[in-house]
């Protein structure tokens, strides 16, 4: 048996059968998460965390453009105001849907930025289901399971760590990282939205001889900030996804060799030590995926199951390497 951290593999370093089902993990559990997630917090305003704050007047002050401009939605709505509350009209159907389109991203972020990355305390349990010992993390005294790392924003271990995120000021980790990914999904679908309804009425308020309002020439910013923000968030998404598929997180990408975990991988890996997620890291792991020689991904259990794990298992998953981990996804 060779012992890499504490996973158990055989000689032929692969694990044995049934263990590659989805074993809910043995771990108490979040029980005062809340004490983590105060700690993960920006500075506030009136008891409001900055990012927060971020979030709403993004929101609003870009509504609020498109309801006080020419736009597709203002016209809407007075369409619909027009035709009053009992009569349904293609207006009426259109501003219901925006409504109900926003409410369900507020709702997202919410839950997002209340939500429990998956943080690990030290009176949770130090073995797995398996009765495999746990190492006991220097920082914070737990014993976390395989594939977390410590967050020293908050002090805690996080299973599967995933990043810090300024846009929810805590830690994206295996308990809401399907959740991360829905967000920035649903986020780039309203920013693709938005950047429609301020382009067409930018447009018409531009090409008119009449003197530019204000309004004008802010629709006309809107419409330039939009497109780096679509491609953040849509970048976003389609990252997340590929780690979701590929069985990776963003730590091990960014990290590699340097996480404990990976070394023996990455000895024997012909390519980058580490791939940055910034342009130059991502055009780089682009061209080794390109060339075949995707960066190690040991806990990667092939795409159908990576995704029912990262959407379905129930969570904190139990984690286990593989030799069958290599694979060019
Ligand atoms: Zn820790």
């Amino acid at each position: 048996m060779a012992h890499f951290g504490n996973a158990s593999l055989n000689e032929a370093g692969q694990r044995s059968p049934g263990q590659h089902r989805l074993v809910p993990q043995n771990v108490k559990h979040a029980h005062n998460h809340k004490d983590a997630l105060k700690a993960a917090r920006g500075w506030q305003l009136c008891g409001i965390d900055r990012s927060v704050w971020v979030f709403v007047l993004a929101h609003a002050g870009l509504v609020a453009l498109l309801l006080l401009s020419e736009s597709e939605l203002s016209r809407r709505v007075a369409g619909a105001i027009t035709a009053g509350a009992g009569s349904i009209t293609w207006d009426g159907a259109y501003v219901a849907l925006v409504i109900a389109c926003l409410a369900l991203h507020v709702v997202l972020y919410m839950r997002l930025y209340r939500s429990d990355p998956g943080w690990v305390d030290p009176g949770d349990s130090q073995a797995d289901e398996e009765g495999t010992q746990r190492q006991k993390c220097p920082h914070c005294g737990a014993f976390p399971p395989e594939r977390s790392k410590h967050d020293f924003k908050t002090g805690r271990c996080v299973a599967k760590f995933d990043h810090f995120c300024p846009l929810i000021a805590s830690s994206v980790g295996d308990l809401n990282h399907s959740l991360f990914w829905f967000y920035c999904v649903f986020q780039a679908f309203l920013i693709a939205w938005a950047w429609f309804v301020a382009l067409d009425a930018a447009t018409s308020c531009l090409s008119g001889t009449s003197r530019k309002s204000v309004t004008c020439w802010l629709l006309l910013a809107a419409v330039l900030l939009l497109v780096p923000l679509f491609n953040f968030f849509g970048g976003l998404a389609l990252l997340h996804g590929y780690l979701a598929a590929s069985g990776r997180t963003s730590y091990e990408i960014c990290k590699g060799a340097k996480v404990p975990y990976l070394q023996p991988y990455y000895e024997r890996y012909k390519g980058p030590a580490h791939f940055g997620l910034d342009p130059k890291g991502l055009a780089s792991l682009l061209r080794e995926l390109r060339k075949g020689n995707a960066p190690p991904a040991p806990y990667s259990l092939g795409v159908a199951e990576n995704l029912n794990i990262f959407f379905f298992a129930e969570k904190p998953y139990l984690y286990r390497r593989s030799d069958i981990g290599h694979e060019d996804v």
